[in-house]
């Protein structure tokens, strides 16, 4: 077990932990509700440092980062636990088992050892994903330093409700974040994620303040988040707070777990929120989870040529030199487009 980061010793022996906006207050032998950090006689302790239950090696469109170095390869891990308690969240089986078992499972697997990985199979980051990174936060910490040091960059993958002094410190590391705003509602948030829409709404200014390449994402479910001027509301949010190069992508649901109630979302809908998110005047707005759909490519905000087709998670037809859409020469945001290069109908990935 790893002393834990970022918490207070209260009365009565127990502690109050500041690594996310639960702050939860724990008194002895029990758990945050993350399941992951236990007060031990009176001093917090994190139960999954170095616990990996899930490794991969991942294109970095699955995160889904779209300006990040597109066409690149992520080294993916992560441990159990998580603290939101989405009903739909496709990776229960891990980010909720410490809930429903009590023990901690997963192979270790030290920072050291994941960089080494990293490297050897040709990744250019570590992500810190499918679970919550915020609540394995000591792991990915020790690790971000170590993959800097190695010339790996490093992304997180976070439902954003990291409290503003942990992400002050780990942001330095941290170089690009895909940010789930899962709605534009309170009820929404309480109902469906158990948190507070406002208290992600402060993290993602906080993230902005911070040099770290943001992409958000909303995944669109019938009846629950799809009301337009919600959605609209919610673009706006990203117009304004974090800026109209900020992508968005809105992905499509499909009934899983406790939410069995909604069906798919159709993909017309998802065409719909795309069009609301660029009549708000985002630059790159992609729909998700519908191969094939063409939502997936990077337009030119200027001219509106595609200038990168993608099918899944392979990238096509570049129209990019330096960084810069080849008709009519405008720079398309993000970090790493300038390594690639047009490539005719080449399949970078
Ligand atoms: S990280 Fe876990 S223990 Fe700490 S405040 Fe968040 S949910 Fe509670």
């Amino acid at each position: 077990m790893h002393v834990a980061r970022f918490w207070h010793a209260e009365d009565n022996n127990r502690v109050r932990c500041q690594l996310c906006r639960h702050f939860c207050l724990i008194a002895p032998g029990k758990r945050g509700l993350c399941g992951v950090r236990e007060n031990i006689s009176g001093e917090l302790k994190s139960l999954v440092y170095g616990r990996s239950v899930a490794s991969a090696i991942d294109p970095v469109e699955k995160k889904p980062l779209f300006h990040f170095h597109p066409g690149s390869l992520s080294y993916s891990i992560a441990t159990v636990g998580c603290n939101f308690r989405c009903l739909h969240c496709q990776n229960h089986h891990i980010s909720q088992w410490s809930i429903d078992h009590g023990e901690i499972p997963g192979d270790y697997l030290p920072p050291v050892d994941v960089v080494r990985r990293a490297r050897s199979a040709d990744c250019l980051s570590i992500s810190y994903t499918y679970t919550e990174p915020t609540i394995f936060y000591e792991y990915a910490h020790d690790t971000a330093i170590l993959a800097r040091k190695a010339q790996l960059k490093n992304v997180f993958v976070t439902n954003g409700y990291i409290s503003a002094p942990a992400l002050d410190e780990i942001a330095p590391f941290i170089d690009a974040a895909n940010i789930d705003l899962k709605g534009f509602s309170e009820k929404f948030y309480h109902q469906v994620a158990g948190a507070k829409l406002s208290q992600v709404l402060d993290s993602l200014r906080a993230y902005r303040k911070h040099d770290i390449w943001l992409e958000i994402t909303t995944l669109i479910i019938p009846g629950k988040n799809d009301d337009p001027a919600e959605l609209r509301d919610l673009a706006t949010f990203i117009y304004d707070e974090l800026g109209p190069q900020t992508p968005w992508h809105v992905t499509a649901f499909y009934p899983t777990w406790k939410l069995l109630d909604s069906p798919p979302t159709p993909p017309e809908t998802l065409t719909r929120v795309r069009d609301i998110g660029l009549e708000v005047g985002l630059h790159y707005v992609y729909t998700g989870n519908i191969p094939g759909n063409a939502g997936e490519n990077t337009c030119c905000p200027q001219c509106h040529r595609v200038v990168i087709e993608r099918h899944g998670f392979s990238l096509h037809n570049i129209h990019l030199h330096g960084g810069c859409c080849t008709y009519c020469g405008t720079t398309i945001d993000g970090v790493g487009l300038g390594d690639l290069d047009e490539s005719g109908s080449e399949s970078v990935q």
